[in-house]
């Protein structure tokens, strides 16, 4: 397609530019998506404060972020055209992590691993624009009863999802989830729809809190706030008063706080599964009574990225089984992107999630 499109182009650290470019030029066996939302990944703060290295040959911009995003389809490449497999105008979410489908790794299905993915926005230009293109494979229709907004959110929501998954929870365990931010409250709802009976929720701050318990936990635990009603400097304790007695059979930490992976142990019992989401720094260790480990057979699950669960991803949303609307918390325009990326990080409201809105 041609003609020009704005986009929020960023440079290096702290310098972000709404600027004119070209609309990008479509390969065969891509489409191009005319974004509709687009959520602000703590990822994407990360970047643009120089936290973390984009993944460009040299780790730098110029790019484009932005890579959970719903939109329409703007033009179809000759590949999908032929195939039939979609029209312009069809509503679509995009899965960022574009893997390379050749490698050892993608051929047993592990995208997740695969080592020559290219990443929208964060390898390839990605979704703080008004069009951005995508494989045809990783474009995936939605159903009518998700919103854009909800579809957004589809990737990290497949993220927690793939964890959830990994901690396997039997019909009627309690549940444990360490973290209120975005993926917690999602996880929250997976873990309750997947079986779990309690669901008990860990936070800092109690408005994550509250946001935990109006959607589905059963009990909840400010470890920080002293003030906080929900507070308490024993985890393990409160675990068992709710669990009849026993520690909790399943837990998921999805926080980069390590001394929450570390809690996680304490909380748990024999025969329990812990999975691991957050991004911890490269330094962090895990400390661990290995014997102890093994004569309770303990599992510890590390979570990365969304292999294979998109489909379920759609259809959970689309039947109410997870409802991401109290999740999203702050809206922007894409000419705001960079206001947000910062009230994000450094405004103290109350906030969860925001997203980027272009009409
Ligand atoms: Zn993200
Ligand atoms: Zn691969």
């Amino acid at each position: 397609m041609d003609g020009c499109m704005k986009a929020v182009n960023f440079y290096e650290p702290l310098v972000m530019k709404v600027e004119e470019h070209p609309i990008p030029r479509i390969a065969d066996n891509e489409v191009l998506v005319r974004v509709k939302a687009v959520g602000i990944c703590g990822s994407d703060v990360s970047y643009y404060y120089g936290h973390s290295p984009l993944d460009t040959p040299d780790g730098k911009g110029p790019l484009y972020l932005g890579h959970e995003a719903s939109g329409v389809i703007a033009e179809v490449g000759a590949i999908p055209k032929r195939m039939g497999l979609f029209k312009e105008g069809d509503r679509v979410a995009i899965n960022p992590v574009q893997q390379c489908n050749a490698c050892p790794a993608c051929m047993r299905g592990e995208f997740n691993v695969c080592s020559h993915s290219e990443v929208i926005g964060v390898s390839v230009n990605g979704c703080f624009a008004e069009y951005v293109k995508v494989k045809f494979t990783h474009a995936y229709r939605i159903p009518d009863e998700v919103s854009f907004e909800s579809a957004a959110l589809s990737e990290p929501l497949a993220c927690a999802t793939h964890g959830i998954f990994d901690l396997d929870i039997k019909l009627g365990q309690a549940v444990v989830v360490y973290g209120l931010g975005g993926i917690g409250l999602m996880m929250v709802q997976l873990a309750k729809a997947s079986g779990a009976g309690k669901v008990i929720a860990v936070g800092v701050r109690d408005y994550g809190i509250e946001k935990a318990l109006a959607t589905g936990a059963d009990h909840a635990i400010n470890v920080r706030d002293k003030n906080s009603k929900y507070y308490s400097g024993d985890t393990a304790a409160k675990v068992r008063e709710w669990n009849g007695g026993e520690l909790a059979p399943r837990c998921i930490v999805p926080t980069s706080n390590i001394d929450a992976l570390q809690d996680a142990l304490r909380v748990t019992g024999p025969c329990s599964t812990i999975c691991y989401f957050g991004l911890p720094s490269p330094e962090d260790r895990l400390k661990i009574d290995v014997l102890g480990a093994i004569q309770s057979e303990r599992t510890i699950r590390f979570a990365w990225l969304a292999p294979l669960v998109w489909d379920n991803v759609f259809h959970a949303v689309a039947s109410g089984q997870v409802d991401l609307s109290p999740i999203i918390t702050n809206k922007f325009t894409l000419g705001q992107t960079e206001e947000g990326i910062k009230y994000m990080k450094e405004s103290r409201d109350d906030k969860i999630k925001g997203l980027v809105l272009i009409d």
